[in-house]
């Protein structure tokens, strides 16, 4: 089998996990489900698994908490590292972390490396009411880099809340790509995948991914279909090596991803950096070219 892409930011929407968090957890979902008209529907891990082994593709399946904040009881990141090692063939993991925990926070990171987990994330300041370049979470960032595991931030708008009263406690203002230009200075040999297209902030991160080697961005969250253009522009031109699979899936779903990337004019060479290269690279799956 030839692999064909690897999505690096996918969701778990499994029934048991979510029976594992409370009803909490299942009212957030379905009241993010109506805003974006959609149904709140689960998604088996074993059938998530299919759809990735059926188009010759691996998944990375982050994990999010922010207890500090809400109270809401996190998925354990042991949910992650058993559904990878059920399906290693197919699946990653990355396992999440509150940052407000300290030395707990820590400890987990430590934790997420044992558990064969590849990342931290997602985290999502938005969420977590952070700023990710405050010097208090910097044992965090120094830890993961010890560990050389991979740290994925949200970043720019946020899904979670929006349309609802004050925004469901969500701020946006802790998710623009330059407070982790911060953190990609200061921790050189830390790798950093900003998700999403970053708006309103998609420059910032554009010029981040260029400026700083350990710096990717993923395409998640959004149809490509909607892609800012100069986001197209420049990961067609300066950043081809910087630009990152993924679907966000189940929240937006794979073949939909897939189909409106499909339609985007970009190189068939970027493409496949896009799609697969690259996060060998990030993952350390082959020895890196350049
Ligand atoms: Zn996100």
């Amino acid at each position: 089998m030839t692999l064909t892409g690897i999505d690096v930011h996918v969701h778990i929407h499994d029934a048991k996990a979510r029976a594992l968090q409370g009803p909490e957890a299942v009212r957030k979902f379905e009241e993010k489900a109506r805003y974006f008209k959609r149904e709140a529907k689960h998604l088996s891990v074993e059938d998530q698994a299919e759809q990735y082994r059926s188009r010759n593709m691996m998944a990375v399946l982050v994990n999010g908490r922010d207890e500090t904040v809400t109270g809401l009881t996190p998925l354990p990141n042991d949910f992650v590292a058993e559904t990878v090692q059920r399906f290693p063939d197919v699946f990653m993991g990355m396992g999440a972390i509150d940052p407000w925990t300290g030395e707990l926070a820590r400890r987990e990171i430590v934790r997420i490396k044992e558990m064969g987990l590849v990342g931290i994330g997602e985290l999502n300041p938005a969420r977590q009411h952070f700023y990710p370049n405050d010097r208090r979470f910097y044992p965090l960032w120094e830890e993961a880099e010890r560990q050389g595991l991979v740290v994925l931030f949200h970043s720019g708008y946020a899904a979670a809340g929006s349309g609802t009263p004050g925004g469901g406690g969500v701020k946006l203002k802790y998710c623009q790509p330059l407070l982790l230009d911060d953190v990609a200075a200061d921790f050189p040999d830390l790798k950093i995948i900003c998700a999403h297209p970053s708006w309103p902030w998609t420059a910032e991160s554009l010029a981040i991914a260029r400026h700083k080697p350990n710096f990717y961005i993923d395409l998640s969250g959004w149809s490509p279909k909607y892609f800012p253009p100069e986001l197209v522009q420049q990961v067609n031109s300066v950043i081809p090596h910087k630009a990152l699979f993924g679907s966000d899936a189940p929240s937006l779903p794979l073949d939909r991803w897939l189909a409106d990337f499909e339609q985007l004019p970009l190189k068939p060479e970027v493409r496949q950096q896009i799609m697969l290269d690259n996060a060998l690279k990030v993952f350390g799956l082959e020895e890196p070219s350049t």
